[in-house]
């Protein structure tokens, strides 16, 4: 008995307080045949429920295919009939006890139900019965436990439970809030009068929930604003002049406009903490370089750190070439180095002699120092979370200063969760396309398809540009799913005859990976046939055509990310998606994708598709999920929450107040290790 409710995680009373139902069921007041035919008569299309047990089941012969059951109880007996539902025949069998709803009709004095809803009646478990209309709550459960068990257990334990809750927020703050009592928000949730109440009680849990993040949110933002402080730099006409003489090309308006945002944080003392959005290609990485630029020409250092090897070498590399004649000094650091070299460049760091590093999570080792660090980028954040932040701030030498925290992401984060997850950052977006950039068209085929998109592909090489062929699974597996050793062969024999293809994909190993990378770059290699591992980041000008073999099987976010691959130069892009989606999920990815290239629309769809949950950084973040609050529909209830904890936090930084001793407890609780705030105050 214990161990059905411990395999669903419900341990102690608190537990099934707040094993929530998910759903309502209307379910009417019970009434014995008798009393239903009673009520046919005064009311003769009534819905009515009855709770019988079943004499006779057969199926009845005659044009249309019916199942006719009779049941009884101590009043009378009622006929029940379903069309076409041979499926009845298995469930139902002499002597079962059952509980029937639907609208009765009268037919020659005896009560008939057709096409009847019915619950079986378990004789261990029988439901309660119900004396008058309510809601039944729902409860998720398993086949061991069901649903109306739970619903019995909570019942019993419900009135004691909430006695001892105790309301966190304080009377006033809720009373003008509109908010329901904790406790009548739980006796609600679980036993609503009607659907206005289940309504409120599901707004009042959903609340706290967005709430107590928010307070935390804004906890964390307030410390590092007030507690912390980071070197401040310099900045100028002269300085801007001379840094933006580096790049090869003017900066566009919106990278100018980030760039002031940024450069007026870093002349603070207060830390910065800002998420830089921008879709893939925009133009963020050039940004993050100035701000880095600045840090090295005011006598500090700066490093950027990238969510693979591969990345941080592209990074090394555009940024070696703009620097080609400067005595600005940058060195890498991967994990995968030499222990001799490492420990140079160790050496080198921590004495100040480097002035950028550019590498991968390497930079958080243990044995990394800086003399002064001044700013952290962090590229490609859905890969890193607040706890990654926090380890990098711990980076400096001196003990009181942190580094200023860029985070670049190339994964358009809808707003309503860059509140969330990110809500201690400041954001900026550089929005618009770079000079020169042209859109990218986008197909979705079908399968029948795949040898004319091959042929376009053939003639785009034909004119010595490139192409990506994204398939999703390396080996040959399960499925019949095209692999990337089979399906290079395929195309090396077929379509792509003559031409220089190469194989990418997670299972090289670094040096591999890189040579393939830099053979393509080159532009000897034609075609690359990979795995997502060329999802992020990943600059190939003359590549402009990226086909997605089983499309369908692509998240979203994915899919747009693989597109970026192509478009980023003069040559107009182009990007098919092969695929036959099974599932609505899927074709709705798929026309999603095809109806737009703004990368924050696609979010938003994204975010409606799939639920927050499945969402870039969601998961990654560290953050416990919530059990009531649902980002995709409470998006009022957010914003109410954000700027009520804002103002709170403003107020009374610490929740010192004894009115805010259980609030700030729970806080604590749920979010101290994630948020890293625990040892505030
Ligand atoms: P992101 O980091 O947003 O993906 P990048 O900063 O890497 O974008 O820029 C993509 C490409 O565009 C790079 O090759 C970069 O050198 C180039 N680029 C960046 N800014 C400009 C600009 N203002 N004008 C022309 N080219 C630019
Ligand atoms: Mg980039």
């Amino acid at each position: 008995m214990r161990g059905r409710f411990a395999r669903l995680g419900l341990n102690v009373v608190g537990d099934l307080l707040r094993h929530l139902p998910m759903r309502y069921e209307h379910e009417l007041a019970e009434l014995s045949i008798e009393a239903a035919c009673e009520r046919m008569e005064a009311e003769p299309k009534a819905t009515l429920a009855v709770r019988g047990t079943i004499a006779v089941i057969r199926r009845a012969p005659g044009r249309r295919p019916r199942i006719e059951a009779t049941l009884e109880d101590e009043t009378g007996t009622a006929r029940l009939v379903w069309f076409n539902a041979g499926w009845v025949m298995g469930k139902l069998h002499p002597g079962f006890e059952l509980l029937v709803q639907g609208k009765g009709s009268l037919y020659r004095d005896t009560l008939q139900f057709s096409n009847p809803r019915f619950t079986v009646l378990d004789d261990d478990e029988p439901a309660p019965p119900s004396n008058e209309d309510r809601l039944r709550p729902i409860y998720p459960g398993s086949e061991e436990l069901p649903s109306a068990r739970i619903e019995r257990t909570i019942e019993g334990i419900l009135e004691a439970a909430i006695r001892e809750i105790e309301d966190p927020l304080p009377e006033t703050y809720r009373v003008q809030r509109g908010l329901m009592p904790l406790a009548d928000a739980y006796r609600a949730a679980h036993a609503p009068k009607d659907e206005e109440e289940a309504r409120r009680a599901r707004e009042r849990l959903a609340f706290d929930e967005l709430l107590l993040l928010q307070l935390g949110v804004m906890m964390r933002r307030h410390h590092l604003r007030e507690r912390l402080r980071a070197p401040a730099l310099r900045w100028d006409d002269e300085l801007d002049a001379r840094i933006r003489a580096r790049f090869p090309f003017s900066l566009t308006g919106a990278q100018s406009q980030v760039i002031r945002e940024i450069a007026a944080d870093l002349a603070r003392e207060g830390p910065m903490n800002r998420l830089l959005q921008g879709d893939v290609g925009a133009g963020k990485t050039v940004v993050a370089l100035y701000g880095m630029l600045l840090a090295a020409a005011t006598g500090h250092q700066a490093c950027l750190m990238a969510p693979t090897e591969l990345l941080a070498e592209q990074h090394l590399a555009s940024i070696r070439s703009m620097l080609a004649d400067s005595d600005v000094e940058i060195v890498l650091l991967t994990g995968g180095l030499p222990a001799a070299i490492r420990r140079e460049r160790l050496e080198r760091i921590a004495s100040g002699d480097v002035d950028i590093v550019v590498g991968t999570h390497a930079l958080l080792t243990e044995s990394v120092r800086f003399k002064s660090l001044a700013l952290a980028v962090v590229d490609e954040q859905h890969r890193f979370g607040v706890a990654q932040r926090a380890a990098l701030r711990e980076k400096s030498a001196s003990d009181d200063l942190v580094p200023h925290v860029l985070v670049m992401t190339a994964t358009p984060i809808p707003r309503t969760l860059s509140l969330t997850l990110f809500g201690d950052l400041d954001v900026s977006v550089i929005d618009g396309r770079l000079p020169g950039r042209t859109p990218v068209v986008t197909r979705v085929v079908g399968d029948e398809k795949r040898d004319d998109v091959y042929g376009y592909v053939a003639d785009r090489l034909a004119r010595g540009e490139q192409a990506y062929v994204v398939v999703p699974a390396i080996d040959e597996s399960d499925l019949g799913l095209a692999d990337v050793h089979s399906h290079l062969e395929r195309l090396a024999a077929g379509s792509l005859a003559g031409c220089t293809i190469e194989a990418m994909h997670g299972r090289l190993d670094a040096g591999e990976r890189d040579a393939v990378m830099q053979r393509f770059r080159d532009g000897e290699t034609q075609c690359l046939v990979a795995t997502v591992v060329i999802e992020v980041g990943v600059d190939v000008p003359r590549a402009t055509v990226i086909v997605v073999e089983h499309a369908e099987r692509f998240g979203l976010a994915q899919l747009h990310q693989l597109r970026g691959r192509v478009g980023r130069g003069e040559l107009r892009g182009v990007c098919a998606l092969i695929g036959n989606p099974t599932t609505d999920d899927a074709t709705r990815r798929l026309e999603a994708i095809a109806s737009t290239e703004d990368g924050f629309a696609i979010a938003e769809l994204d975010l409606g598709i799939r639920g927050p949950g499945e969402l870039f950084g969601a998961r990654q973040s560290g953050l416990p999920p919530f059990r009531v609050a649902d980002l995709a529909r409470d998006i009022e209830l957010l914003n109410k929450a954000r700027t009520d904890a804002a103002a709170w936090i403003e107020r009374s930084p610490e929740l010192a107040a004894p009115e805010e001793a259980l609030l700030r407890r729970k806080l604590m609780l749920v979010y101290g290790e994630a948020l890293g705030i625990g040892d505030v105050g």
